[in-house]
């Protein structure tokens, strides 16, 4: 279990952290790369503000087969182009990071097409990542404040964030060893982003390919219902145990040493909890109250965005007994919150 912060704990992380974002990153459309040894990457031409420049598709090699990570959405011409990038080596089984459509759409398909087999992790009840009822709800009936602008953060969150109905033939685990096309890749389970999220390391490799968990080109949203800043949090102490490798996301460039990055990643998160608690000092606020103070200056079309970051902090907080729902029982987009006595 991760320790409990004390709003003392966040206190101390009151420092200015600015996350090195890595967003030099051009691809070729419709042609495989190499990314690293043993690795080649094919984007999808399906460039979007949640996919950056689009979905990179990996094909992990050896002399006797290849594993494919994230075959990406179901997009014809690119699952043809990725059926291409495993060469004449067998392709051994299709990994998923998890069932967002970016990555996980086109995944039967093109199985089938390989003819081998899906590996995900399970959607399935465990405890730490079961989805979140009360942000559930309250995203459903998200009436209130901003109404067109939280209606634009749910359009998004349902095209490439939706979530695809994809059973597996087998199901991942935290810490699987998997030996496959002459490959040894160790699967790391990474809740947050959504709750059956993994990576894969390639150690032989000093790779990790870490889906929408860790990107250069951006942080993580977690959507709801099922994003989780406390199982995110965590996840990214787990995956930052790899730091001395390099991470292959599934958007955006490769991240080198990627340990100091994860770092600021956590550290940013860690600001922003900051943020709002002061915020919450100077009195009782509602998320885009909290919003306009700690976000200085927002373009607006940022600010749905930005308020659902902020409601995935306080849902943590209230969580945590730090932060307390003014008018109501549950922690919604359109709560009052103050800090907890
Ligand atoms: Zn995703």
């Amino acid at each position: 279990m991760m320790r409990v912060p004390s709003v003392r704990a966040y206190r101390v992380a009151e420092t200015i952290a600015v996350v090195k974002f890595l967003t030099d990153f051009d691809p070729e459309y419709g042609s495989s790369v190499t990314a690293a040894p043993g690795i080649r990457r094919l984007v999808c031409p399906n460039p979007g503000p949640f996919t950056f420049t689009g979905t990179g598709t990996y094909a992990i090699t050896s002399d006797v087969g290849a594993v494919i990570i994230d075959p990406g959405p179901d997009h014809v011409g690119h699952l043809s182009a990725a059926a291409v990038m495993a060469g004449s080596r067998p392709v051994a089984a299709v990994l998923v990071t998890h069932r967002h459509a970016d990555h996980a759409g086109g995944a039967r398909a093109f199985a089938d097409r390989v003819e081998a087999p899906v590996l995900a992790a399970a959607w399935s009840t465990t405890e730490q990542s079961a989805p979140h009822p009360k942000t559930a709800e309250s995203w459903e009936d998200g009436d209130g404040i901003g109404v067109e602008n939280v209606g634009d953060a749910t359009h998004f969150a349902r095209s490439d964030e939706a979530v695809v109905d994809l059973p597996a033939d087998r199901y991942l685990s935290d810490r699987d060893i998997l030996n496959i096309g002459g490959l040894e890749l160790e699967v790391v389970a990474t809740p947050g982003h959504i709750r059956d999220h993994v990576c894969f390391v390639w150690r032989r490799g000093g790779a990790v390919f870490s889906g929408d968990h860790v990107m250069g080109w951006s942080t993580s949203v977690l959507p709801p219902p099922h994003g989780h800043l406390e199982d995110y949090l965590r996840s990214l102490k787990r995956i930052g145990e790899f730091g001395d490798l390099t991470f292959f996301p599934t958007h955006g460039p490769p991240i080198p040493h990627a340990g100091d990055y994860v770092e600021e990643l956590y550290a940013h998160r860690m600001m922003r909890t900051s943020q709002i608690l002061d915020a919450l000092s100077r009195g009782d606020g509602t998320i885009e109250q909290i919003v306009r103070q700690i976000y200085v200056a927002i373009n607006p079309l940022l600010i749905p965005a930005a308020c659902l970051s902020v409601w995935a902090h306080l849902e943590m907080l209230v969580d945590q007994n730090v932060v307390v729902v003014v008018d109501g029982l549950v922690p919604t987009l359109t709560s009052r919150y103050r800090l907890s006595t």
